[in-house]
């Protein structure tokens, strides 16, 4: 199992789906969590309680990153409850909505972009002071990035950036010891993705993957704990496809 205590961490989006089962399996291996949320909070409390209940340690902290400056609200947030070293930084909170390049709008496009972008890309700049050598960053990335899958070019093209920012990141914070990688999530039964709990949506699932079933956060969160540890230590600059082989 993978062995992460004494490591601090920060999940965003943690409070729902990948990220809470992230925030789970990283405490669960031993690490105190920074458990973010936007809207969520009664979830975020019931997951810290959750923790702490089984003896670990997590705090909640909410932050609404459409803003410009949420990244550097919450960095500032985090440095003040951790002190001056994180070991681990997982930005998961995501937005998708579905538009053809026809109706895609202006508002929606830019609302991606912030939180799946900005957001990950300011995160990492202003937590730079207090990760250190052996800290290891996590980015989510997506099978839309690589496959044409729905109707979704904007938000896909969210997560393209993502996988350009973990080569470049990668590249540059390797001299520090800072590890940068992202997992590509397939479909995945979360709220994001609830168009799989229907027949059509679940059939359509298993049409474009090799392993069928749908995939679980759970099954994310166990590849995102082994990037989070030094299992991965000779692991950076890449993308990890967790998508139950889909559309291999
Ligand atoms: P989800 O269940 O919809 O949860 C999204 C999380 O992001 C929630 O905790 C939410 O917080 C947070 N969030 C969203 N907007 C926010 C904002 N403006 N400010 C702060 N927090 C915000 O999504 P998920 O399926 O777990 O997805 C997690 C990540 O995996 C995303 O980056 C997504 O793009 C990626 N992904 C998912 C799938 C999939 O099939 N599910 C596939 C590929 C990639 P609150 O609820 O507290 O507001």
């Amino acid at each position: 199992m993978t062995n992460l205590t004494n490591k601090t961490a920060l999940v965003t989006g943690a409070s729902r789906g990948i990220g809470r089962a992230t925030a789970r399996a990283l405490a669960a291996a031993g690490a105190r969590v920074i458990v973010h949320y936007g809207n969520a909070a009664a979830e975020a409390e019931s997951l810290v309680a959750e923790i702490r209940g089984s003896g670990g340690k997590a705090d909640a902290v909410s932050v609404d990153l459409t803003a410009s400056d949420g990244a550097h609200k919450l960095a500032k947030e985090v440095r003040t409850l951790i002190g001056d070293r994180l070991d681990i930084l997982v930005a998961n909170a995501g937005v998708a909505s579905s538009a053809s390049i026809e109706d895609q709008t202006v508002a929606e496009f830019d609302r991606m972009f912030a939180v799946n972008v900005r957001a990950p890309f300011f995160l990492v700049q202003q937590l730079l002071p207090v990760l250190g050598e052996g800290s290891s960053v996590v980015l989510l990335s997506s099978l839309a990035a690589r496959a044409s899958v729905g109707v979704l070019p904007a938000y896909a093209a969210t997560k393209g950036a993502i996988d350009t920012l973990v080569k470049h990141f990668g590249a540059l914070l390797g001299p520090r010891g800072i590890r940068v990688n992202a997992v590509a999530p397939g479909v995945i039964d979360t709220d994001m993705s609830s168009f799989a709990r229907s027949d059509e949506g679940r059939n359509f699932t298993l049409s474009i993957q090799a392993l069928q079933r749908i995939g679980h956060a759970d099954d994310v969160a166990d590849v995102i704990a082994f990037l989070a540890s030094d299992a991965s230590r000779w692991v950076t600059g890449d993308t990890v496809q967790v998508g139950g082989g889909s559309k291999i």
